[in-house]
């Protein structure tokens, strides 16, 4: 492995633009410009976000800065590319995936000195656009916007969303709706399917390099350990522990948790059918193409397991000269790996009911309870958060107990969960305090999200993805005149199904 870092030498100082994958062999990317569209006009910008990544937008005007954010005007240094990946898409191999509709037009360093892509998404075709358009909707940009910022707030690494353009262009799917650019903002763009892309065509110089790159750029300390493909297979991991045990915290689910879906930083990526569940049911599934419930909310762990042996896979050549030797690590990997899942799911569990010290019976407590809700109904987000006042006093039950059908279930449960909690060293304040903190008040519920979506995208209306947006952005808070977003669907309310609007 090279010693330098590959970034630091391409790549200039603070505020710079650059693009350092465009400095990786040509056959990484397609070299193209955003197609200009008509009347681009800025409906959501993040000024926090622009903030942090240091961008100087106070001397532009209105309509410059809605030019950029289109792809119609581009931001000095920038490189635009569209970059080559493959992917495993519900379980079968795609070797051409790419790009289809976004464009990289480079890095900034932000103010803690992080490089971060700047991507257009919705911004034209390009040569991976296949029969797509390369187009967005506004509705579904304004989705992933919502949603990417909802999980930040929460505390969980994903994609940041800079703005969001009206393009002044119909998109047609099923019916005409107003076309969008997204900017996003990420860690990196490169994913499993990244490496799945070299590994289908036997290119493992261009994998070598790949791994280099993303060893510079995410895991500088994979670059001086002995083996730093083996390094760089553990950091991978670890973050996707830490990440899908944060998802089943908070009740998300992905929905699509494809191959060319899943960050190689440890971001959550690609907010298509995202949503978080109501009622708890492992078996959730919103995706409308989701047809066997391959991503339901139960099966996340597993699935990321199962991206991570294709990503194994992809590193195989690289990671023992002995193919055999490789295969037998690999596998060794993966066993392992799948304890750390189980182990970190049951971490997270235990946070939510205010359990610091590891018990052998842990799990059966954890598993109870989630019968119950499953039996009773109860909602995921309300229980877990209306326990943290429970923890602290049980006169409070009583809130919890009217979110179950089976409510003398729940009785039974608590008697069990709070011999339990006697034996917790903390005293009942803190333990509510540190509950509060990995039991969120607010979600982005489907109904009020679907509500802001459809106001914004029929009528033009913002106000309500603005206000929804900004409840979103202190989870962890009691917000009493906010207290209404707190609450599930009424029945009429519910949404079952969502899209991911490609
Ligand atoms: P996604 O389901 O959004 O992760 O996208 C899967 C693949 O389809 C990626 O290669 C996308 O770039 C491509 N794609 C999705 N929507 C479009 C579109 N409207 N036009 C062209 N390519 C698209
Ligand atoms: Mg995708």
């Amino acid at each position: 492995m090279n010693q330098t870092s590959t970034i630091e030498r391409v790549c200039g100082p603070i505020g710079a633009f650059c693009n350092s994958y465009a400095r990786l062999p040509e056959h990484f990317f397609a070299r193209l410009e955003p197609t200009p569209v008509a009347t681009p006009s800025l409906v959501q910008f993040n000024a926090a976000l622009a903030e942090e990544l240091g961008l100087d937008i106070g001397t532009l005007d209105a309509d410059r800065l809605a030019a950029i954010l289109a792809g119609n005007l581009l931001p000095q240094g920038a490189e635009p590319i569209a970059m080559a990946y493959a992917g495993h898409q519900f379980g079968g191999f795609v070797p051409e995936l790419g790009d289809g509709r976004a464009i990289l037009l480079g890095e900034l360093r932000d103010r803690h000195g992080v490089r971060r892509d700047l991507q257009l998404k919705g911004s034209g075709q390009t040569p991976y656009s296949r029969r797509g358009d390369g187009r967005a909707a506004l509705g579904p940009m304004l989705r992933e916007y919502l949603i990417s910022e909802a999980m930040h707030a929460l505390g969980i690494p994903s994609t940041r969303a800079l703005a969001v353009v009206t393009t002044g262009e119909s998109v047609y799917r099923e019916r005409r709706l107003p076309g969008a650019i997204l900017t996003r903002v990420a860690a990196s763009h490169v994913r499993v399917g990244s490496f799945e892309y070299f590994a289908a065509r036997d290119d493992n110089a261009a994998i070598r390099s790949l791994a280099e790159y993303v060893i510079d750029r995410h895991y500088p300390e994979a670059r001086d350990a002995a083996e730093p493909i083996w390094a760089l297979m553990q950091g991978v991991a670890e973050r996707q522990v830490q990440l899908i045990a944060r998802w089943m915290q908070v009740g998300f689910i992905h929905g699509v948790m494809n191959t060319d879906n899943m960050a190689i930083s440890g971001e959550t990526i690609d907010f298509g059918p995202c949503a978080f569940m109501d009622a708890y049911d492992p078996a959730t599934v919103y995706s409308a193409i989701d047809h066997t419930g391959r991503y339901a909310y139960a099966n996340q762990p597993q699935i990321a397991l199962w991206n991570l042996a294709r990503f194994a896979q992809a590193l195989l050549p690289l990671l023992d000269p002995s193919p055999g030797r490789a295969v037998e690590r690999a596998n060794a990997w993966l066993g392992e790996l799948a304890e750390r899942f189980a182990e970190h799911w049951l971490g997270a569990m235990r946070a939510k009911l205010g359990m610091a010290l590891q018990e052998a019976a842990d799990l059966q407590l954890v598993q109870a309870l989630l019968d119950v809700m499953q039996r009773g109904g109860a909602d995921f987000t309300l229980t877990f958060r209306r326990l943290c006042d429970a923890a602290q006093s049980a006169r409070t039950d009583a809130d919890v107990r009217v979110l179950f059908t089976n409510p003398d279930a729940f009785d039974e449960w608590a008697v069990a969960w709070r011999s339990r909690l006697r034996r917790e060293p903390a005293d009942s304040q803190q333990r509510a305090q540190a509950m509060r903190q990995v039991n969120p008040a607010f979600i982005p519920r489907n109904h009020r999200v679907e509500q802001a979506l459809d106001a914004a995208s029929e009528r033009a209306d913002f106000e309500p993805f603005t206000r929804l947006l900004l409840v979103l952005s202190r989870p962890y808070e009691e917000q009493p005149s906010h207290a209404a977003y707190a609450d599930p669907p009424q029945p009429n309310e519910r949404v079952l199904r969502t899209f991911c609007g490609t």
